[in-house]
């Protein structure tokens, strides 16, 4: 393995000095999952990595119980968000993703923002937090911006990030009321495997608890980078969220998918199994909205 030297700024600023000095030469590392695999393999060979996990502050996931708002710090584990009682009652969808993220060794360090910037197309991360209409706050060398975190994938491996500038923090806007959300990882087994697809529903209910107010429909590995099923969401708002409107839905999201033929499944199952996974996650999203059934 080629040797590097590791970094430990304590700040954001000096993180992103650090960057500026070494340049080309200098990466980020935060849990070092994707990262150190990568060095072993020869495929990058940075001689400095500087490490984000010794900064201080976005390293935990907090509610605003004023405002709602959830903010997940960049640097926050899959661990902890797993395990956070806030995110178990409150975001099932999430939970459901990051507990089959790896395992618990991989889970105990690799982080969140880690997750999004690498940008694969099969990162679980990312379709719970598309489905929560999560926002992300990056800090550069030219100060914060923020964007939606749909709009952060670019394409496989590839996001808008500018060279230097961190992914600092996830903002999950407050929950309309009767909200319920899940996800599945579908694959040929749950942990320690790519998944085949990933598909997060997530509804609102109206006072009634059976129209849906509002709908999110979130595929991974059905396209270069995770998507929404924005016609199958337009076609359950309004209706009745039951079997048969779900299933419709499912059938919309599937012809909305880019799925293609690859060594974990050839394209058509895949846009099949596209139509069931909306209808099964949409059923459970609904019994959580309508119980608040923890995952
Ligand atoms: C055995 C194994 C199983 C896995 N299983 C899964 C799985 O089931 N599902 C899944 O989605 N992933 C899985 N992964 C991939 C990996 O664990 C995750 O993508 C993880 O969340 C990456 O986080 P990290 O902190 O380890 O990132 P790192 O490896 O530290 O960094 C990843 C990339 O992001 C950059 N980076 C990290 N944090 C930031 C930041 N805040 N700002 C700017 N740049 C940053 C780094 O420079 C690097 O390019 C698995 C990996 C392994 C080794």
């Amino acid at each position: 393995m080629k040797r590097f030297t590791y970094l430990t700024p304590r700040t954001l600023d000096e993180a992103i000095s650090l960057h500026q000095s070494h340049g080309d030469r200098a990466r980020y590392i935060a849990g070092g999952t994707d990262v150190l695999v990568k060095v072993k393999e020869g495929k990058i060979s940075s001689e400095y990595l500087i490490s984000l996990k010794h900064i201080i502050g976005q390293d935990r996931p907090f509610l605003n119980y004023e405002t709602g708002e959830l903010f997940i710090g960049a640097f926050v584990t899959h661990r902890m968000i797993e395990k956070s009682p806030v995110i178990q009652a409150h975001y099932p969808i999430l939970h459901d993703a990051v507990k089959n993220i790896g395992s618990v060794q991989i889970r105990n360090v690799a982080t969140i923002g880690g997750n999004l910037v690498n940008a694969v197309p099969s990162a679980d991360g990312a379709i719970p937090l598309i489905a929560l209409d999560a926002k992300v706050n990056i800090y550069g060398a030219k100060g914060q911006r923020s964007m939606e975190l749909l709009r952060f994938f670019l394409g496989p491996g590839q996001c808008d990030l500018e060279k230097g500038e961190i992914l600092t923090e996830i903002l999950i806007p407050p929950l309309l009321p009767r909200t319920g959300s899940a996800y599945i990882k579908h694959g040929r087994r749950e942990a320690m495997e790519l998944p085949m697809l990933g598909v997060g529903v997530l509804v609102s209910l109206e006072e009634d608890m059976e129209t849906c107010a509002k709908a999110r429909i979130c595929m991974g590995v059905a396209a270069p980078t995770p998507i929404r099923a924005v016609q199958a969401e337009k076609h359950l708002a309004g209706k009745a969220v039951n079997e048969q409107n779900l299933a419709e839905a499912g059938k919309i999201a599937g012809e909305e998918s880019r799925v293609r033929d690859s060594i974990r499944g050839v394209a058509w199952y895949r846009r099949e199994m596209v139509g069931v996974l909306v209808k099964r996650m949409g059923l459970k999203a609904l019994s959580r909205a309508k119980k608040m059934e923890p995952s």
